[in-house]
């Protein structure tokens, strides 16, 4: 799509300054898409939960949150960015999968105009794990960051592709199959050529296998199929090339598998498996330490079945 194209699809919209919009915490990507950028750690009491990208686009009606955050106070200050910049309601939150960093932030877009939107298997995966994620969530980031957060489950579960209107300008949701959870969504502002991929992408901190990791490597393929200008990954900038975003995640994840598919035939255990797989990509990664061996776990699970 050409710059021309672009502007003629994208809505009048007001206009933020870039330092008013960092001020508030948010980075206007392309016109009228705005991003928090998280923090690269894991949920502690000092980042609160605020570790994953938070997205909002403004439309001439209305407006779309594309996760919430870690908390109801990160959902707030989300909610208070966006009432910064405009005065139309926010008619869609939509979570790109269960995990506690991405929906913990809905409880604060609770209203009667709000439609809650998510793949249709998510509803049943954050229920399953609710109890969990919110006691685990609470011990990390501490009892006064965690006050007021609930699960708020999905209100319109999406099965097959298809579109939101937010007033010139299009969304376009796509459920994927089983990847990095079983309950992946990606999103398509068409206005802009944006995809906002979840945690289908992370750059910088190490992925999470909570998935398939076959499954992950298809829509991989898929994706790079996509005509997309930008990419908003669930952790890393807030904005980059969709070869960009998928290079390092394709080769971590194939190293993961090589390694465990081999370790597999050669009759070797998970526990000397776990030592040795995929470490070529220890110092390409933040994280690494704290989540390598798990994914490295999962995959063995899934993988000595093939
Ligand atoms: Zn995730």
């Amino acid at each position: 799509m050409t710059g021309v194209a672009t502007a003629l699809l994208v809505p009048l919209l007001p206009k933020i300054s870039p330092a008013r919009a960092a001020a508030i915490g948010v980075t206007e990507i392309a016109p009228g898409v705005f991003v928090h950028q998280g923090r690269f750690a894991d949920v502690n009491p000092d980042n609160g939960g605020d570790i994953a990208n938070l997205s909002f686009i403004v439309g001439t009606d209305a407006v779309a949150v594309i996760d919430t955050g870690g908390s109801a106070k990160i959902g707030l200050t989300v909610k208070d960015a966006i009432a910064a910049i405009t005065p139309l309601p926010v008619r869609y939150v939509i979570n790109t999968h269960m995990h506690p960093d991405h929906v913990f932030g809905n409880a604060a877009f609770k209203s009667a105009d709000t439609a809650f939107v998510a793949h249709h298997k998510m509803a049943r995966g954050l229920a399953t794990r609710a109890e969990g994620y919110l006691a685990r969530n609470k011990e990390w980031m501490g009892d006064d960051n965690f006050a007021g957060t609930e699960i708020v489950l999905p209100t319109q579960a999406i099965a097959e592709k298809r579109t939101l209107e937010l007033g010139g300008r299009t969304l376009t949701l796509q459920p994927r199959a089983t990847a990095h959870t079983d309950n992946d969504m990606t999103i398509f502002d068409e206005a802009t050529g944006t995809l906002f991929t979840g945690d289908l992408i992370f750059a910088n901190r190490v992925p999470t296998i909570d998935g398939s990791i076959v499954g992950w490597l298809k829509v991989i393929a898929q994706l790079k199929n996509e005509q997309a200008q930008r990419v908003v990954p669930g952790h890393g900038p807030t904005s980059m090339s969709l070869s960009d975003g998928l290079t390092p995640l394709d080769r971590y994840l194939n190293a993961i598998a090589s390694d465990v598919r081999a370790a597999i035939k050669d009759g070797k255990t998970l526990a000397s498996t776990v030592e040795t797989a995929a470490l070529s990509e220890k110092d390409n990664w933040l994280l690494f330490d704290e989540h390598h061996k798990r994914n490295v776990t999962a995959a063995f699970a899934e993988l000595e079945w093939e």
